[in-house]
């Protein structure tokens, strides 16, 4: 085991007032019908700075099931005119949106940064997320296409238009605070239906700020709500809310089993996007330099906490050795510390309880007998010390039927897997039960377009990361990372709208449909 000091970046000064003073100024509300209020309970929780837990950022609202259902109440009555409103104005909002969300988006990735802890970098990216979003999901408000077909009988017409669903019920996860928000409530509102959010307990500032931005671009009461609160007490309620039709989450695998199963019992149409265990094949013809490159950007960018984050790295034999290498030097040199500060690289985890169960998995991969090249501890030193930082781990002779190999860790910690053919790693890749993304570098055409066909997963880059999505493509994965729905680009519309056929009789008598046409013609 190699572990070496860590370069760090200290925390960046901050302006403005005392971070820890519980006055009301950084008190947050939740937004119901149109107005900020408390929760009913009356009670806060806290959201602290995961790279300085002393760091309060803001008291929100403990909301309960009498706050969903305000909420619910007021999203329903809104249903009703929004779904009216044609398709391009509700688009026009979203437009307004996206240049409201340009102007704040510093301030938006800053703040952030500060409740959750990745860097600033990949926080104006997550901001960019919900612009990009926008402005697509806008498009959509002139499109929202339907079809016409032809019909069996004369004088008849026949198309299908997409409907709205009413009341959606949105549940986020914190590692990206604003992009999965915006991959949720744009189509679900060009769509013409109305939202409730349920932000994540420890990003509720970014829901906030993406709440109030929709707010001061015109959107009207009830058709947008937000929820803070925890899971079992805020989340669970809306999936149960018989007024809510469709609930969109994403979250962990076990949380959405939960959500399928409570969602079915009413026969709620549940979209789920889970976790993952996403690997890059690393082939022995590959320009090992991107490779590296690659393979360290999956693994360590947002301290490994991305759905797509490479967990694994499957490596051809023939090329272990000096990837291996290469991997290890390249790791050393990562900086941690502060995310405001520009010059670092790897943020902390999320809170303790996400550190310690990170630290779970490595100590049963050495258990397991994996080799534990480098990291594997909490990290140290004066500019992490009052944070949850983790230093990138990798293990290496890893087997795949580890649990460091099969399970999500959803931390800086990587496992590197030997394969001596490209049919023997892509099926060390398939064999876990996820399937978002995955990766191989190669610069062999038929390697790349046979690792496209046999990889299970809804994801497959060709010398690329397994991270990085643009909107405009269909994103989620197979097997349980979901249950077949995708988010982002046209597909995501699926989840948002009901099909209804429309059959048009022009002839002005009864066309009987469906009988013998011999029959018909008796008559
Ligand atoms: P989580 O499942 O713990 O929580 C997600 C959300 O569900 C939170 O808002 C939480 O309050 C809520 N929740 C928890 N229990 C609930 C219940 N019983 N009923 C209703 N709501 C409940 O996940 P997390 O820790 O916030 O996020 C990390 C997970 O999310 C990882 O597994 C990651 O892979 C996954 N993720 C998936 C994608 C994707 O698109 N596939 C994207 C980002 C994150």
């Amino acid at each position: 085991m190699r572990s070496g000091p860590f370069l760090c970046n200290l925390p960046a000064a901050r302006d403005g007032p005392n971070p820890n003073a519980t006055n009301m100024t950084n008190r947050h509300h939740n937004f119901v019908n149109g107005h900020w209020v408390d929760a009913q309970s009356g009670e806060w929780f806290e959201n602290r700075n995961p790279a300085n837990a002393g760091d309060l950022v803001g008291l929100f609202p403990r909301s309960d099931h009498r706050d969903v259902d305000a909420a619910v109440d007021a999203a329903r009555r809104a249903f009703k005119t929004w779904r009216l409103v044609p398709a391009p104005k509700r688009a026009e909002l979203l437009y307004r949106v996206a240049r409201l969300l340009e102007e704040r988006k510093e301030e938006f990735a800053r703040a952030m940064t500060r409740e959750m802890g990745k860097v600033i970098a990949e926080t104006r990216g997550d901001v960019q997320e919900a612009i990009d979003t926008a402005y697509y999901c806008a498009g959509e408000g002139r499109r929202l296409f339907g079809d016409t077909v032809p019909v069996e009988l004369p004088n008849k017409f026949g198309m299908s238009v997409r409907m709205p669903v009413g009341v959606c019920g949105l549940i986020t996860p914190w590692n990206f605070p604003m992009a999965i928000p915006s991959w949720k409530a744009f189509p679900a509102l060009v769509a013409g239906n109305t939202v409730v959010l349920k932000s994540a307990e420890d990003t509720p500032l970014s829901s906030v700020n993406f709440i109030k931005t929709l707010e001061d671009a015109g959107i009207p009461a009830g058709v947008v709500n937000l929820i803070n609160g925890f899971g079992e007490e805020a989340g669970a309620p809306l999936v149960d809310h018989p007024d809510v039709p469709v609930i969109s989450f994403t979250g962990s695998t076990a949380v959405g089993k939960i959500i399928a199963e409570r969602g079915g019992r009413k026969l709620k149409r549940v979209s789920l996007e889970l976790g993952g265990k996403n690997a890059q094949i690393v082939m022995d013809d590959a320009d090992l330099e991107l490779a590296v490159e690659g393979a360290l950007w999956g693994a360590f960018g947002t301290a490994g906490q991305r759905c797509t984050a490479t967990s694994r790295v499957i490596c051809h034999e023939r090329v272990l050795s000096k990837f291996t290498e290469m991997f290890l030097a390249r790791a050393e040199k990562l900086k941690l510390g502060d995310g405001l500060d520009p010059a670092t690289q790897v943020g902390p985890l999320i809170n303790e309880e996400r550190r310690k169960a990170v630290h779970q998995y490595v100590k049963s991969g050495v258990e397991e007998g994996a080799t534990l090249l480098r990291g594997g501890g909490f990290s140290t030193g004066e500019c992490v010390e009052h944070g949850w930082f983790y230093e990138p781990t990798i293990f290496t002779n890893v087997k795949p039927q580890m649990r460091i190999a099969r399970e999500e860790i959803f931390g800086p910690v990587v496992a590197i897997l030997r394969a001596g053919s490209l049919d023997e790693a892509v099926s060390i890749l398939n064999d876990t039960n996820y399937g978002l993304s995955s990766s191989i570098y190669t610069k062999d055409i038929n390697a790349a377009f046979r690792a496209m066909r046999d990889i299970e997963a809804g994801i497959t880059y060709i010398n690329g990361p397994t991270i990085g999505a643009e909107v405009q493509l269909p994103f989620g994965g197979v097997k349980e990372t979901g249950n077949g729905h995708r988010e982002a680009s046209w597909t995501v519309l699926d989840s948002y709208t009901e099909w209804k056929s429309i059959y048009v009789d022009f002839s002005g008598r009864l066309q009987r449909a469906q009988i013998d046409t011999h029959d018909a013609e008796k008559q």
